[in-house]
Parts: structure tokens; sequence; C-alpha cells
């Protein structure tokens, strides 16, 4: 292709749009009562519970290729001015829960660690160990899971660990040891990541090893070695859940991601989804729901994360089909957050 036909197909590419143009009616929830969600943009969520507070990888540094609006980058680095003036207070943080390596997951974690959430566990795959390494976080703030701490969604019926916000893990249906385990625990649920166009994921691959130094470039983002999706319980002072939220970073083909049978027998109560990438699997995200069934339904990683200006209104993903994703929720009327808004949770039950 020559030059300018080229960059004429990146710039039709690269179109975002104003998503009511796109019949995608966004909320802007500024001020509520806790308990709610913060949405922090792509697949950052930030809920506080009880004293403590619990974290889902944000990305405030969403660099884009040659600056253009919409079009993805080839070098990444994170921007720490960005990350410092839109990190809001979560110093009682006590889990980071991440999903998958990719840079817009992974690239601001670092800098959130060392700043924003001191007493902060991170928990992830192999690879999100070894790349976090590279970024100067203790060792003993990084627990990266292994198989055997990962739920598998073709064996419904096997118990999941649940990790506690006191660092504690217990099998499901036991109790773990000591008296205060915490208000917050999460289970990993073997998930996937959808392809980015044409059902391939363009950045695959793992680390074995620690790196040294971070990756520059966006295909050293790994995904790593598993997707995780998670079950997250927040605890009354007994211990016992009064909200579950089930919370996928990436779309997945079903069952993968789906959570266990959970002794208790509880509910789901809130179900955060991925947008973006939804139509690269089959029956994402109709199958999950058939199964979390959740009260409040929550849209997440919808808007544009390409060279985006977090100060201005989001804009929708380039050459995302909307209305069809809207079209596969119809028992539901689905939370499509702003940035940097809240989402109340539904009365407890
Ligand atoms: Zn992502």
């Amino acid at each position: 292709m020559r030059w300018p036909l080229l960059a004429l197909a990146l710039m039709i590419a690269a179109c975002t749009h104003v998503p009511s143009s796109r019949h995608l009616a966004v909320s802007n929830l500024q001020s509520l009562p806790e308990p709610k969600l913060h949405y922090l943009g792509v697949g950052g969520w930030l809920i506080h519970w009880r004293g403590e507070g619990v974290l889902l990888a944000p990305s405030f540094s969403n660099p884009g290729g040659l600056g253009i609006r919409g079009l993805p980058p080839l070098r990444v680095k994170a921007n720490p001015q960005r990350i410092d003036t839109f990190m809001p207070p979560a110093s009682d943080v006590k889990m980071l829960l991440v999903g998958h390596a990719h840079y817009d997951h992974l690239l601001d974690v670092p800098r959130v660690m060392h700043i924003h959430t001191p007493k902060a566990t991170v928990y992830g795959s192999q690879t999100v160990g070894h790349i976090l390494h590279a970024g100067n976080i203790d060792a003993r703030r990084i627990r990266a899971l292994g198989e055997g701490d990962i739920a598998n969604p073709y064996l419904p019926t096997a118990r999941g660990t649940w990790f506690y916000s006191n660092g504690q893990s217990a099998r499901d249906g036991t109790q773990p040891q000591g008296k205060t385990p915490g208000m917050i625990r999460a289970m990993a649920l073997r998930s996937e990541h959808a392809g980015h166009a044409f059902g391939i994921n363009f950045i695959q691959g793992q680390y074995d090893d620690d790196l040294d130094t971070l990756p520059q470039g966006l295909f050293g983002w790994r995904l790593g070695e598993v997707t995780l999706a998670w079950l997250i319980d927040l605890l009354d002072e007994n211990g016992k859940p009064v909200y579950r939220i089930h919370y996928q970073d990436s779309a997945a083909s079903p069952p993968l991601g789906f959570p266990p049978l959970i002794t208790d027998g509880k509910r789901i109560d809130v179900e955060i989804l991925c947008a973006a990438s939804w139509d690269q699997v089959h029956n994402y995200p109709a199958a999950l729901l058939r199964v979390t069934r959740p009260r409040t339904l929550v849209l997440g990683h919808w808007e544009n994360f390409f060279a985006s200006d977090p100060r201005k209104p989001a804009r929708t993903i380039p050459l995302q089909d909307y209305q069809g994703l809207l079209n596969q929720l119809s028992h539901y009327t689905p939370v499509i957050p702003e940035p940097f808004s809240l989402v109340p949770l539904p009365p407890p039950e």
C-alpha cells in the first residue's frame, strides 16, 4: 500500500465516536454514599469497603500511536504525572487484582503500588509477577498464582481458593485460620483474552523469569500464561459475604471466566463486564450472564484508550459494534459509567 493510502486507512480505523451516537447511555454520577464502584477507565475499578479497599488494575497513561486518538501505540511508557493526577485516594487498598499483563492493565501498576496503595498486595499470573519485578515491587507484595490457585471452569464442582485481604487463603467452604481474615476476599477464575480483530490476539506469550527492565514496546507486555477473571466478596464482620461481584477484564469464550459453584449459594450481585472485543468470541456475554444472573450489570473497558484525554468525555473504541453488544443484554439495563464516575451498589439482600 502506498503511504497516503496507508495513512488514510489508519485514520479511518482510528475513528472514535461520541457514545450517544452509538446508542450508549453513559452515566456520570460524581457523588454517592458508600458502597459504590469507582470507575477509573479501561479495566480500572476501585471499591472501598469497611476500612479496606480492592483495586482492579487501572490504566491512566493511555498512550497512542503518533499521539493520534484511536490509534494503538507501538511504544508504551507510564505517565507518572497523569497517574498521580487521576488516581483517587486508595491508601486503604489491600488487594490489587490483575487479569492479564497487557500494558493497558499493568503499565501503571508499579507507580500505583509505590505511591498510591502502599498496603496493597497484587494478585495475578506468574507473568504479571515477572514483569512487576522489573517495576521494583517488593516480592512480598506480589502473589503470582499457580494453577492450583485458580478455579477451573471445566470443573465447576471443584472448590476454588479464596484469597483474603489480610493475606490468608482458604478453600471455599472452609474458614481461614485466625480471627480477622479481613473484609474482602477474591477468587481467581481461569478465563481467556478474546482476539483483538479477526479472532486473533496480537499480543500473546508469557514470561518465565523475572524481568530486569519494564517492557518498552506494546508487544513486550505479553498476555501471560493465563488470563484471570475474579469473584470478589465484600464481607461482614463474621466473614459472610454482603456483596458478591464477578469481574472480567477481557471477553472470553464460555465457559472460560465462569465462577465455580460456591458452597454458600449466595447469588452474584454485580457483574462487571468488558465491552471491548465482545464480538471476537461466541456467546459473550450472553452465556456468562445466564450463569451469573447479576442484580446490577456494569460495562467497563468500553471507551477508547488510545491517546485518550481523561479530562474530556470518553469516546468509543474504533470499529466496535456496540449495538450488537446491547442486543445481547436484552434482559438488563446496563450501567455504562463515564471514567472517573461512580456506580451505586444495589441495596444488600
Ligand atoms: Zn484491555
